[in-house]
């Protein structure tokens, strides 16, 4: 069974880069049938808070990535005795040893390395034959921290499904620490426990991972277990090709719920990033399952195109369900000062979806709707020179008649009074505008009408006659 798992530390928000990788480690489950787990790697107590962890859940969810293990997420800072049991084991075959050097000991090695024009690494002085033959005693009062025997000789090599063979000899990597002076396991050695224990078949992250990975495969090996498929993604850079950051604009997921993004245009949109298939540009959920393959990953950095986001979106908003869309954007009315009890939002989302990009721009034009009506006098005057005050005295009358209050009707009686007069559509249509909505910029003026309904409408046309 093909296993993932998408292992955020919740150190703050959740990334696009996360997303985008959680996003493919769930397309490798649901391609293959197999599962996608979720871990929160929050063993950083420093700099983990439970806020940042809900943030994570909230942007899964939003996201609707559905991970198997909902209910029972790993966290880390709950497995501290499973980690404490694996390094033991290490210890006792004599592939970890307790290193007691203190900071200044360490500061001093590495400065001594670097005045020789060396790489700083760990000398593996603690190794217990070296400690021995150089004599080294226990000092009082020092918690020592595990360290992991790392081979000396030989390299680690492992097939990328993104990047191919990658090789490291063993010289380049010192001996890793595992644990911690107060117990609390590293990254790397955590990484491996768990992705053992939950059984993951494949490891996709972000290519700032790849210096881990031989480390992580060469404690695999130390622990009899044959690693997984490792796969790495390029990171993601702003329009300029620089690393992606504020500076660009928005990299945290919520931020781009709070813009008034739809989640399935941010999936869509990130999924593309970085991936590609034939000329796949909108697909859904399914149909990135159905076709993802890692091998078909860019090696090279992607580059966010805001503008392509935002008409993705727009072509998601296009499609999206009005009463859902009226869902979405009723507290963003409010937030406007708008009552969105007051009209019919379901029906002004139909009307606007597909002229809005986001769901901030639908509720930025949905304000004709809620606004307080404010006509202004010198507009009107003006609209009604030329043929308007005759053509708007034409048309009451018409309105007035209509059996029904639709958008079709109202349309033939506008269309009905321009011919009457001998005028064009814009000599009937700009008093209407002006007087029955009051705003500078009005869509399909049939149904602006319609929703504005009946007796608004003609209260307004009349106390221009
Ligand atoms: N906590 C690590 C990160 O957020 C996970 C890396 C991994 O997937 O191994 O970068």
């Amino acid at each position: 069974e093909v296993r993932t798992r998408i292992a955020p530390s919740p150190t703050g928000m959740m990334h696009l880069g996360t997303a985008r990788t959680a996003i493919y480690c769930w397309a490798v489950a649901r391609h293959f049938g197999g599962k996608f787990l979720l871990r929160i790697e929050d063993t950083d107590q420093e700099r983990s808070t439970p806020e940042a962890t809900q943030v994570i859940l909230d942007s899964m969810k939003w996201l609707n990535l559905d991970y198997d293990n909902q209910g029972a997420v790993v966290y880390q800072m709950q497995r501290l005795p499973r980690y404490k049991e694996v390094a033991d084991q290490l210890l006792a075959k004599g592939l970890a040893y307790w290193d007691y050097c203190t900071k200044e000991e360490l500061d001093a090695m590495r400065e001594a390395q670097r005045a020789r024009g060396e790489k700083p690494r760990y000398d593996g002085r603690w190794r217990p034959e070296r400690a021995a033959a150089l004599g080294l005693v226990k000092p009082e009062g020092v918690k020592p921290v595990l360290r992991f025997r790392n081979p000396d000789e030989g390299e680690v090599t492992w097939n990328d499904a993104v990047y191919g063979t990658i090789t490291v000899s063993n010289k380049e990597l010192d001996d890793l620490i595992i644990m911690r002076a107060d117990g609390i396991p590293t990254y790397n050695f955590a990484v491996v426990v768990d992705d053992i224990d939950m059984k993951m078949t494949h490891v996709i992250r972000g290519a700032d991972h790849i210096n881990n990975t031989p480390r992580q495969i060469n404690l695999y090996r130390a622990l009899g277990v044959e690693p997984p498929i490792f796969g790495h993604l390029p990171l993601i850079n702003g329009p300029d090709g620089k690393k992606l950051s504020k500076r660009h604009g928005s990299v945290a997921v919520t931020e781009y719920k709070k813009a008034g993004y739809l989640p399935e245009a941010i999936f869509n949109y990130l999924a593309r990033l970085g991936w590609g298939h034939g000329n796949m540009e909108k697909f859904s959920r399914e149909e990135l399952a159905r076709v993802f393959d890692l091998a078909d990953c860019s090696r090279a950095a992607a580059r966010m195109d805001f503008k392509k986001l935002a008409w993705l979106n727009g072509q998601y908003m296009k499609e999206a369900d009005d009463a859902r869309l009226a869902g979405l954007v009723k507290e963003r009315i409010a937030a406007r000062g708008g009552d969105p009890e007051s009209a019919d939002l379901v029906k002004i989302c139909a009307l606007l979806k597909g002229r809005s990009q986001t769901l901030e721009d639908l509720a930025d034009q949905a304000m004709i709707f809620f606004n307080p009506y404010s006509p202004v006098e010198a507009d009107i005057a003006k609209s009604l020179e030329n043929g308007g005050r005759e053509a708007l005295a034409a048309l009451l009358p018409r309105l007035e008649a209509l059996p029904e209050w639709k958008a079709p009707g109202i349309y033939a009686a506008m269309k009905a009074v321009c011919e009457e007069q001998g005028v064009k559509f814009g000599v009937i249509a700009s008093p209407v505008r002006v007087i029955a909505v009051a705003a500078a910029k009005v869509p399909q003026i049939d149904q602006t009408l319609e929703i504005i309904g009946r007796d608004k409408v003609l209260e307004r046309l009349r106390a221009r006659l």
